[in-house]
Order: C-alpha cells, then structure tokens, then sequence
C-alpha cells in the first residue's frame, strides 16, 4: 500500500492499477520476458471510444459514451461482454477487456479478450431507451465487431434482449450471411445456447466445487455442510444460491444493492422465499424471519465461503482485515483488491480469482459460438459436461501450479505470490507467450 493513501480509496480501486498490479506480480513468474513482450500482453490493442446521441422517450436528446476494448487477440477473436453502468469509462473497459484475455487464454478458449460498456444508469432508462442506445452504439461500432474479429455479449445490466438488438442491428448492416455468431448470450429463440444465462452462477460452483475437493481449504474437502455468504443478488449470485443448497451448502446470508438478509439463528436462508421477496419488494431487505444487514456487514460475516458477485473493489485494504470466510470465491470480476489479497494470504484465506470462478459464462458463449457457426443445436446435459470437464480441468491447472509455488516466494520476491490467483494468471500468460513465440511478432 502506498504510504498515506488511505485504504479503500480511489487510488487502490482504480481498475488498471489492480489488473497492472496483477498482472506485474505473475509476470515475475514468466522467465525471460522481455519488456517489449511484457507490454504486448499487458495493454490493449485498440480502444474504441463513441459518442452516442440518443432520443429520449420525452423527445429531448442526450448524449452517453459508448467503449469497446479489444485487448488481445493472439489466441482469436476478442470476445467480451457489454456493460450498461453508471461507473462505466474506458479506463473500467480496460482493465475488463484485460482480464478476458486471461480468462479465455486460462480455460484454453480460441479467443482474445475484448470488452465494451456504456456510461448510463439502466435503471432510469426504459426499455425503448436502451434499445436505441444499443443500436446506435453497435451501428456506430460498424465493422469493429463481427464473428470472428470481436464478439460481445452480456454483462452488468445487459441481457438476452440487449444481445437480441446486438444482432438484429448487426445483420441489418450485413445481410446475406450467417450473422449469429457476432454475438453471444442471444435469447434461445435467436441462436442462443442452452444453459448460458446461468453458466457463470454454475461456473462458480463447479471451480468451488473442484478446487475444495483437491484440498485448497483444509478440513472442507466438499459443498456438503459448508456454510456460505452471497454477495449480489444478479445473474450470478441468485444462480449459485440455487445449485449450492442442491449439494449440501447452506446459504446463510445474501445481498442485493440495497442491503442483505441472515438467517436467524444461523439457519440456511428459505431461498424460494427470498426470490419471491426479491420479485415483489425489489429487494432482498426485509424479508420476514431473517435479520437485515448492510454489504459490509455481510463481508465480515464468520462462514465457510464467501461469494462477491456484484461490483468490482469490494474487498480492499481497509476492510480485509475483517473478513471472517476461509475461502472468497470471485463471482464478479475484480472484487478483491492487490492489497486485500496481500492481507488475505497472510492471514491464511485464499481467494479462487475472478478469470476461473467465473469463467463459465464466456465458456458458454464459446460454445454457443460453435453452434452457431455449425447451424446446430446442443442439448442442455452436454452443455453441463462440457462446462463441468473444462472448468475442471482449468482448476486442476490452476491447483497444480499453486501447489508448484517455491515455499520461500515471498522473501525470494519481494511479494507475496503464494495465493491463486496469481497461479491462475500465470497459467494463462505461459499459455500467451507460447503462442507469441509459435505466431512472431507481425511482419
Ligand atoms: N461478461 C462475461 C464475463 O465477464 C461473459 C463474456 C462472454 O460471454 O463473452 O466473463
């Protein structure tokens, strides 16, 4: 932590900072990297950034500003998601894009990394607005995506329907072709994949389920009896809340932006109560029998696993030091600062990185990709095995390499490196530098 920066503050949650201080502690891992490389693989290759006008449902006309980030693309075509946040900005699409590269390169994906987002809040814009936003930000994107150059799909407050105008805009502008691969994470009706809406939740649960079985939390070697808390209540967080209980987890708190819900007595939450709730009251708060508590409560909470799977920056060096979990599971991308792993490891919890635990949803748009492109349909239990063995084998990877770690890694440099997720990085990188050694630089 730099001296006299407070902890939790701006300068430790600016998104390049943490994805280049990643990035800088697992390249020490990477023998002979010269430095010409080391920035080949660290910064983008191209960002994009537009200017969207757009008419509001009342007539009046605002302007928002549209990024899309191609980081890397030795492996294949970027492929990333689209965001629509308030907190959304190119130095965010950045650090994302980055973090995609890695994702796809550490679950042996064809693909590079890409990302792409639109400052807004979605919750102050109708349907009609985003539509117009989504058309106008892809029409003006042109010929930046397509099905194999840059392939985007959703993310933070972007779902079927958004990916649905992704397409149906992008084959207006190129008729006469198979268009449905341009985009992933399209409604089922429109060349969409079975089982992507909840492949990330269910990414989670089977790197979790994998790694506790190979041993990384002593004295938990399985989901069965394990005591969890769910940090979001979105795509990810309300899946995994789902598929836990099913193998023997108990879900003793979750959260959505306003707040979270405890079980009394340390009970499992009533997860069909909590949805419904949710359905009705437009949040998890205040849900009868159960004790209503802030997020920072609910990251401090004494339990087995913890999941962030909302925002970004949510455990940091001024909060650390409190978390109770033994194992934090990274649902979202990026939760966890460079300063807060330093803490975690040294008080003994490790972290299972964002680029493996939530690696399923962009894996299902890989396959949803092949489907595409073969005009072909896969069943749901082959989706699950495919997913399931690639997750597996990525963790077995991941585990392997932990495991490899010199016991003296942190005296020997200077750092502490003994954690996942840096084994997680540097498992993608070593796969990226073979590949730029096997490729060449161009020409
Ligand atoms: N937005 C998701 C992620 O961060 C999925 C991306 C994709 O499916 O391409 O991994």
């Amino acid at each position: 932590m730099a001296a006299g920066l407070p902890p939790g503050g701006a300068w430790e949650l600016a998104p390049v900072r943490i994805v280049r201080a990643q990035f800088a502690r697992a390249s020490r891992h990477l023998d002979h990297l010269e430095p010409g490389l080391v920035d080949y693989l660290r910064l983008p290759l191209r960002t994009i950034t537009i200017n969207l006008p757009v008419e509001m449902d009342d007539g009046h006309v605002e302007n928002f500003v549209g990024y899309r980030v191609l980081h890397n693309s030795l492996l294949g075509p970027g492929k990333g998601g689209i965001r629509f946040h308030p907190e959304v900005s190119l130095e965010e699409v950045s650090a994302l894009a980055a973090l995609m590269t890695w994702k796809c390169a550490l679950v042996r994906l064809p693909f590079g990394g890409a990302k792409g987002g639109v400052t807004c809040d979605p919750k102050q814009l109708s349907r009609r607005e985003q539509r117009r936003i989504t058309r106008r930000f892809i029409a003006d994107l042109g010929d930046n995506i397509g099905p194999y150059t840059d392939i985007p799909a959703p993310d933070m407050y972007t779902d079927a329907q958004t990916m649905a105008w992704v397409y149906d805009t992008y084959d207006n502008m190129h008729p006469g072709t198979n268009n449905l691969p341009v985009v992933t994470g399209k409604p089922l009706e429109l060349g969409g994949s079975k089982g992507r809406n909840e492949a990330t939740g269910r990414g989670v649960v089977l790197a979790l389920e994998r790694a506790l079985s190979l041993g990384v939390l002593p004295g938990l070697d399985g989901l069965d009896g394990a005591r969890v808390a769910i940090q979001g209540f979105g795509e990810v967080g309300r899946v995994a809340a789902r598929l836990l209980p099913e193998r023997g987890a108990q879900v003793i708190a979750i959260s959505d932006s306003r707040g979270g819900v405890l079980a009394e007595d340390g009970d499992s939450l009533d997860l069909d109560a909590v949805t419904a709730h949710k359905a009705d009251m437009g949040t998890v708060v205040g849900l009868p029998e159960t004790r209503s508590i802030t997020n920072d409560d609910l990251l401090a909470l004494p339990c087995d696993l913890l999941i962030p799977a909302a925002l970004g920056g949510q455990i940091h060096a001024g909060n650390a030091a409190g978390v109770q979990a033994r194992l934090i599971v990274e649902g979202a991308n990026r939760p966890v600062t460079p300063e807060a792993d330093d803490i975690l490891t040294r008080r003994g919890i490790q972290v299972l990185p964002d680029i493996l635990a939530n690696a399923g949803g962009v894996t299902v748009s890989y396959y949803e990709w092949v489907q595409n492109i073969e005009h072909h349909s896969w069943p749901l239990d082959d989706i699950h095995g495919r997913l399931r063995a690639r997750i597996n084998d990525a963790t077995d990877r991941v585990v392997a390499r932990w495991r490899g770690f010199p016991a003296d890694c942190p005296e020997s440099s200077g750092e502490l490196c003994t954690d996942l997720r840096t084994a997680s990085l540097v498992e993608a990188l070593q796969r990226l530098r073979l590949v730029v050694e096997q490729r060449g630089i161009w020409p």
